[in-house]
């Protein structure tokens, strides 16, 4: 578009980035700034068995307000925490709170933590993990560990290799947004996950779309072929969870069944809802 439109319209194209720059260099600075004064928050969002809607773990999700910026979405902060080498740090800091919360949970409600892709080609991520929880002394089997295709694929022997050791702890490893990414099917028996979370897409589609329908019935076939476990994401209402326990989905996670929350309310949640036979909203 700005290549067609002529000179003038590529020096606004470059002050626009320039001033997108500039825009991620202040949020870098301030969240290296909340990282260091612990001011980066996990909070919670349920998973729960779709047949007895009861909760099975909860998936930690960073949530940062900054005093200047406002409220920064993940989606705008992790990626920036990983370009400009604040990732590690950050990981650390969500990853003490979230162990620590999830000791107050039920031993059979497990916490699912995000990985980003840098983290799998860092030879020390396995070891500080294990510090962290013998720290906060949370058993390493209520432990799950979702990573991106993306991650995987940076660097497949690097990826393995930390993979193998988290497992080798009892560390359980799910593929987080499968379908959305370059998934060689090959990969996924080479690697061993544990679990594969079905990316949203497919199902916010599911009841209106027959190509997303088949997909989702695909992969739960498959799942069950290699002896996965699978969550379904984003489930927004009642006819999209019917259906996918229709299919044989076991469990899901999305606004439906519980937002994020922080983890004072996650645990009220669990108090009052655990065993529970009903929707969780
Ligand atoms: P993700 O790991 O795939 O997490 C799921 C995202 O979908 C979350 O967005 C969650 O709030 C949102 N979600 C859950 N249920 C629903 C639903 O029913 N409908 C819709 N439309 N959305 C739903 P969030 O919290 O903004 O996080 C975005 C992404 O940022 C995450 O995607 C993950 O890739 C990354 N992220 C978040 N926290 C962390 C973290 O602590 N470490 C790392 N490395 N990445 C993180
Ligand atoms: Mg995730
Ligand atoms: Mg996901
Ligand atoms: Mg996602």
């Amino acid at each position: 578009h700005a290549k067609r439109s002529g000179r003038g319209l590529v020096v606004v194209y470059t002050q626009d980035m320039e001033e997108a720059a500039k825009r991620v260099t202040r949020i870098e600075q301030a969240l290296r700034r909340a990282v260091s004064a612990g001011e980066v928050e996990p909070h919670f969002q349920p998973i729960v068995d779709l047949a007895s809607r009861r909760i099975i773990g909860f998936e930690a999700l960073a949530r940062w307000t900054d005093g200047d910026l406002g409220s920064v979405s993940p989606g705008v902060f992790i990626p920036i925490a990983e370009e400009r080498g604040i990732i590690g740090q950050l990981s650390q800091l969500l990853l003490r709170k979230a162990t620590l919360a999830a000791r107050q949970w039920p031993e059979s409600v497990f916490l699912s933590f995000n990985l980003s892709p840098s983290q799998l080609v860092d030879q020390n991520t396995c070891n500080q993990i294990m510090t962290i929880l013998s720290r906060s002394g949370l058993d390493p089997r209520r432990l799950e560990i979702e990573i991106t295709e993306t991650g995987v694929m940076s660097d497949p022997a690097s990826a393995e290799k930390i993979m193998q050791e988290l497992r080798s702890y009892g560390i359980r490893i799910a593929l987080d947004d499968f379908g959305t990414g370059q998934s060689s099917l090959g990969r996924l028996r080479e690697f061993h996950f544990d679990k594969i979370k079905i990316d949203q897409a497919f199902v916010a589609s599911i009841l209106t779309d027959r190509a997303s329908e088949h997909i989702v019935r695909a992969i739960l076939a498959m799942c069950e072929g290699l002896n996965m476990d699978v969550v379904a994401e984003g489930i927004e209402d009642e006819a999209q969870a019917a259906r996918l326990l229709e299919f044989g989905c076991p469990s899901g996670q999305g606004y439906y069944f519980g937002r994020p929350v922080d983890a004072e309310t996650a645990l009220f949640g669990l108090g009052n809802r655990i065993g529970q036979r009903q929707a969780i909203v």
